[in-house]
């Protein structure tokens, strides 16, 4: 499998849209993997994982041709991760697509459900460009040959935020955005899982603020998933943990800066562009 970081910040981006504090003055400077979009990915090059404001800019910047893509799956309805405005640019005469070109469909638990039909419906788009799909948390569902487990997470309830397992042919990983440590009824989930993912990507918000976080996690909240992952055989030595979901607003979040924390603690950090294979 291979899982391509499109985009790695939260909500603001990084340096912020509007933003002057002295990690976004530093970002701008220092420029390269500090420069972070906001959160998207993709899988084989075939799913993507959320569809957030910056999916142009990463039709542009990181060779995603998303005329190509037709199945999307969003973790939840906040904007950083599911702008569904965009989607009227797929109805016709805004796209001019060949004669029978598959549906673009995106899954999505409750909320993001809603928003995508009611925006879809706002603009009209017809139901042969784009299509909506509900999810239920803790229900697995198949998309383009993956089999996908949405777990709850434990972030702004009234966005019905998920994360997911995918797996395919024996090897699965983990895409834990946006969410706090899991909740217990998702660790009972993961007990389950037919063998240890290959790869984890972790919310790691935070960076190295001391004071865990509600609705996200700092390095020491990820620290402990990773050992009660390992703990209960959902991972295991080979394991590759990915820290990923930067704010401004947290501590040493720079590439730069959280590279020497993360690498004590045997975790890879993401950066917009970055491609894993496993
Ligand atoms: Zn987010
Ligand atoms: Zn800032
Ligand atoms: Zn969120």
């Amino acid at each position: 499998m291979k899982l391509t970081y499109l985009g790695t910040a939260a909500a603001e981006g990084i340096p912020g849209l509007f933003c002057q504090c002295k990690n976004c003055i530093r970002a701008r400077e220092l420029g390269g993997r500090n420069i972070r979009t906001r959160s998207q990915a993709l899988v084989d090059d075939c799913l993507l994982i959320d569809f957030p404001p910056d999916t142009f800019l990463h039709t542009l910047y990181h060779g995603l041709d998303i005329t190509k893509i037709k199945s999307c799956i969003v973790t939840h309805a906040h904007s950083d991760h599911l702008y569904a405005p965009d989607l009227e640019m797929r109805k016709v005469g805004f796209a001019i697509l060949p004669k029978n070109a598959p549906t673009f469909t995106v899954y999505a638990a409750r909320r993001g459900y809603e928003m995508i039909c009611e925006s879809l419906k706002e603009s009209r788009v017809q139901p042969e460009r784009v299509q909506a799909e509900e999810v239920i948390p803790g229900e697995v569902f198949e998309v383009e040959g993956f089999r996908v487990l949405p777990l709850p997470a434990k972030h702004a309830p009234k966005t019905t935020p998920v994360v997911f397992v995918v797996e395919k042919d024996g090897k699965r990983f983990g895409y834990f955005h946006d969410t706090s440590i899991l909740p217990e009824e998702s660790w009972v989930m993961l007990e389950t899982l037919d063998g240890p993912m290959q790869l984890v990507s972790l919310d790691c918000t935070e960076g190295t603020m001391v004071e865990d976080s509600l609705g996200h996690m700092n390095l020491s909240q990820c620290i402990r998933t990773k050992e009660r992952l390992l703990a209960i055989g959902a991972a295991n030595e080979q394991t590759v943990f990915v820290l990923n979901h930067f704010s401004h607003n947290g501590e040493n979040t720079l590439y730069d800066e959280l590279l020497p924390y993360a690498e004590a603690a045997g975790f890879v950090v993401s950066y917009d562009g970055m491609t894993i294979k496993f």
